[in-house]
């Protein structure tokens, strides 16, 4: 049975459905349909344009108008002359099935006796804006006293532009005992008073979410291997350092795994999906709304309460199972007149999927690449310049200018300028610079080390492995085999970290020699297993220092300072960190005492995104969301179902 069949529709109506190529209802119809059929009601129902309303109004009143008296039932008010004949046309194509019907149009700037006419030879559905039914009704070339159903569609517009009085005047002309249908965008008060005045206990629907056909919302997509996906969500937050964003991945699991990634390249990102408690989402929330996190990575259903404004991006990290649900994603952005982005990172198999959504959205995608080092290089670089020249002078500073001139003393503006941004912009090239290696083994393989070094028990270490994501594991897979190939409990192994032709994870030191001897030369399908000691131990297993700042990967390490400190400085192997490295030179005391910064050079930020990072690890669900498959969603689930997105 179709899903419109199951809203409770008749065959005619399924039929110039079919047609019209409607594939599913769109959340207003689905939500409005049955209610106008089955309950003879007033109603307000609020939604963004473009969510199909039209229908959601006109397929129950079609099906409910009795098309054999030829007298008028229904009204339909709206604001312009466009949308009164749009209406129109759309409500002909709805009940083009259905014999009989006659809908005509009523609008300003044409004769009003052909109008009229077409009206005496028998109407059942008028629609017509405010000021020329008022007309019509003055002149009495038109009867609505005896309709039975009201709709006032885009009520906030029709009272924007000045209708209040017509409204109420026309309203005062229809019978007491009609059901009025209103719907809006928002709910001022001059709708709410409409509402009051002349509606008896409306069933009341609110639609979260516009259709992405909205206007504000522009469609990206990006083509790329289905193992860069990662690598490609941090290039495009590299590239657009103000991002503020929302991305979506289909599973829980890929969901914390992916957040992790991030929270372990030094953004501010945080996990929202069932496994986390009520307490835990709204903490993740509270800090998304407050900014102090800039990539909510989220599941659908945990974003289905999301109604945050000025969310500048939607990442469609994977995209949605069900190809309608791509509307509800990327309504999350462009929301109250904002404008916003919604990008796709998809493989080339799934590209089919664009033109799909396309005619969902009536909009067309575009196809863009991923940024390149360089041109990240540059907006960054663009970035700092106007951050600088925005940035406001705490004249605390003039203390310390004796000295800072002293030492800067005898540079010409041009070589200050030159060497100030410098010290952003080498790190950047420079991480970009070894970017490009790392497709094969580069740089990180130096990671491994020869070097005896003294193992004890209660002392992280970690190991290098030669299988990765070319052996089909992913950190959560590799743990696991970890784990029962060793024999080793459910905390022994961490840090696992899965590249692709090798891995890195840790182990406290009391299980060093069970790795090395299990591990080593272990055939795993004919592929045998060599394991390294890592110079690095991949920072402290409870992976947060005593700021509460997570340590991860070599970071840890090099925070930790001198001795255990990898030979290359900023140049030796490091992790996907990206432009943190500098900041390792700095004193420990310094970098967590820094108070956040929004933007700016994002990974210059790591010690300020400390916040988001120790919350997220403090707060968030037990890390294996496997583990919790099969725990139900409970309350807080439902909660955050039922919890009804709040109107832009
Ligand atoms: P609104 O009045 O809420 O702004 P419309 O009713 O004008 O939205 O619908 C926007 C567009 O979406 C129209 O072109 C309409 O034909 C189309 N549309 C409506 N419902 C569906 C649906 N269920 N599936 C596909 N397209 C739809
Ligand atoms: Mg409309």
């Amino acid at each position: 049975m179709n899903k419109f069949e199951q809203l409770g529709l008749n065959e005619s109506l399924l039929l110039a459905i079919k047609d019209l190529g409607f594939e599913n209802p769109s959340e207003v119809q689905e939500k409005a349909i049955p209610v106008l059929l089955e309950q003879n009601t007033d109603l307000v129902a609020l939604a963004q344009t473009g969510t199909g309303k039209t229908a959601a109004f006109g397929f129950p009143l079609i099906q409910k108008i009795d098309a054999e008296d030829r007298s008028t039932q229904a009204l339909i008010l709206s604001p312009t002359r466009e949308l009164c004949l749009q209406i129109t046309n759309e409500i002909k194509q709805y009940s083009k099935y259905v014999k009989g019907l006659h809908t005509v149009a009523v609008y300003g700037g044409a004769s009003i006796t052909e109008q009229a006419r077409e009206i005496k030879r028998g109407a059942q559905v008028i629609v017509a804006t405010p000021g020329r039914m008022q007309d019509m009704i003055n002149r009495g070339l038109v009867n609505i006293k005896n309709i039975s159903y009201c709709i006032l569609d885009e009520a906030d517009e029709m009272l924007n532009m000045g209708f209040y009085d017509d409204i109420v005047s026309i309203l005062s002309d229809t019978p007491d005992e009609k059901k009025t249908w209103l719907f809006s965008a928002t709910m001022p008060a001059e709708v709410a008073r409409i509402a009051k005045k002349f509606m008896a206990d409306p069933v009341e629907i609110t639609v979260g979410h516009k259709n992405s056909g909205s206007a504000t919302v522009s469609h990206e997509f990006y083509c790329v291997n289905a193992r860069d996906r990662y690598e490609a969500l941090k290039r495009l937050a590299d590239a657009n350092p103000d991002i503020f964003s929302v991305v979506f991945c289909r599973t829980k699991r890929d969901t914390q795994a992916v957040a992790e990634k991030l929270i372990e390249d030094g953004y501010s990102a945080a996990a929202l999906h069932g496994d986390l408690s009520q307490a835990q989402r709204d903490g993740v929330m509270k800090s998304f709304r407050g900014r102090q996190i800039q990539m909510l990575v989220a599941t659908d259903v945990a974003a289905r309460g999301i109604d945050v404004d000025n969310i500048t991006h939607v990442v469609n990290y994977q995209l949605p199972d069900e190809i309608e649900t791509y509307n509800h994603r990327s309504g999350r952005t462009g929301r109250a007149g904002k404008l916003g982005t919604s990008i796709v990172i998809i493989t080339k198999s799934e590209l089919r999927k664009i033109s799909s959504i396309e005619r969902i959205i009536q909009q067309k995608f575009q196809e863009k690449t991923i940024p390149s080092g360089i041109e990240i290089c540059e907006i960054q670089l663009l970035h700092l310049a106007n951050k600088i020249k925005d940035t406001e002078v705490d004249h605390e500073i003039d203390n310390y200018l004796p000295a800072i001139n002293e030492v800067l003393d005898g540079l010409s503006k041009e070589e200050l300028i030159k060497k100030m941004v410098s010290v952003e912009f080498n790190r950047f090239i420079e991480y970009y610079k070894k970017k490009r290696d790392l497709s094969g083994d580069g740089g990180q393989r130096s990671e491994r080390s020869s070097e005896p070094r003294e193992i004890r028990a209660g002392d992280p270490v970690r190991y290098f492995v030669n299988i990765g994501a070319r052996d089909d594991f992913d950190w959560m897979q590799l743990k696991d085999f970890l784990k029962e190939t060793l024999d080793l409990g459910r905390d022994d192994v961490f840090k696992v970290d899965v590249k692709e032709g090798f891995s890195f994870f840790n182990t406290d030191g009391e299980h060093t020699e069970k790795v090395m001897s299990i591990l080593n030369g272990y055939d795993m399908n004919g592929r045998r297993i060599n394991v390294e000691i890592s110079k690095n131990d991949g920072g402290s297993r409870e992976r947060r220092d005593h700021n509460g700042r997570s340590s991860g990967g070599f970071r840890g390490d090099r925070n930790s300072g001198g001795e255990r400190r990898s030979s290359g400085g900023s140049f030796g192997p490091r992790k996907e960190g990206g432009f943190r490295s500098d900041r390792n030179d700095a004193p420990r005391g310094e970098r967590s005492d820094r108070p956040r910064r929004e933007g700016g050079f994002n990974r210059d930020s790591a010690a300020p995104k400390r916040a988001p990072g120790s919350f997220q690890r403090e707060e968030r669900a037990p890390r294996r969301s496997s583990e919790n498959n099969d725990r139900p969603a409970g309350r807080s689930f439902e909660a955050a179902k039922s919890r009804r997105p709040r109107k832009s």
